[in-house]
């Protein structure tokens, strides 16, 4: 996942009945179209999650899960990444792409967690981006996923969708506030990954607007006519330690 974080500096769309109206049916559709719906990188921690996180910045989410399956083994908490010999995690994490600015972020993400933390993820928004490398976008996977705290992550696929559906037309940095204004705080993990795996799967950069659940709620004006060329359609990887989900 691409991070294109929201910030709560921007002023969100005033949200009237209809818009509020036409939000929660697209998002109860796009659950039923996507009933898979939920993290797509395996952990069996916040701190494994938080790692996985960091390494997904652009790249998929099944290569990253193929290269945790092994790194998770060998590195099994932050005085691990903290204490890695120069060369051996940009090795080890080398599948992940841009891997020596991964590495960096994974040893000082580590050492803050060690100094700050004790070692402990927190589970809120301020002191987790107070670390080396995190983000609003990766705090909100990692306190959504891992905590079942509510919070809306806003990568490239959530930012396509919602300006395309009109559901924010504010900057990029304004779309995670349009959001939070627009659905209720018990739906915001549920937002995060429906929009996300309907950006992956149907509303493409090319969109398939032929076959969207949606398209009836849908305004945007260059919809497609014809479905684009196939291409392998990604799919949800069960986490190994996914929290309880509210539907
Ligand atoms: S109709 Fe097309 S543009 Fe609109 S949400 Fe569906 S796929 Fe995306």
């Amino acid at each position: 996942m691409v991070a294109r974080a929201g910030t709560r500096s921007r002023a969100a769309k005033p949200v009237g009945p209809p818009l509020r109206s036409r939000a929660r049916r697209i998002l109860a559709r796009l659950a039923a179209a996507n009933p898979d719906w939920g993290p797509t990188l395996s952990f069996t921690s916040p701190f494994e999650l938080l790692v996985a996180t960091i390494l997904a910045a652009q790249a998929q989410d099944e290569r990253i899960n193929q290269v945790t399956r092994t790194l998770f083994q060998k590195y099994r908490g932050p005085s691990d990444y903290a204490a890695a010999r120069k060369g051996v995690l940009e090795r080890d994490i080398k599948a992940t792409g841009f891997f020596n600015q991964k590495a960096k972020a994974l040893r000082a993400m580590s050492s803050g967690l060690l100094e700050e933390f004790g070692g402990e993820v927190p589970s809120d928004m301020e002191s987790l981006t107070r670390l080396h490398g995190v983000g609003r976008k990766t705090a909100s996977i990692v306190l959504g996923a891992a905590f079942g705290v509510p919070a809306i992550a806003v990568d490239r696929h959530v930012a396509r969708v919602a300006e395309r559906l009109g559901l924010s037309r504010a900057a990029p940095g304004g779309i995670e506030e349009s959001l939070r204004a627009l659905y209720p705080k018990k739906d915001w993990i549920k937002v995060t990954w429906c929009f996300v795996l309907h950006g992956r799967r149907v509303c493409r950069p090319t969109p398939a607007c032929p076959v969207c659940p949606i398209n009836d709620l849908c305004p945007y004006p260059k919809k497609t006519k014809a479905l684009p060329a196939p291409r392998p359609i990604p799919r949800a990887l069960p986490s190994r330690a996914a929290p309880r989900r509210s539907r």
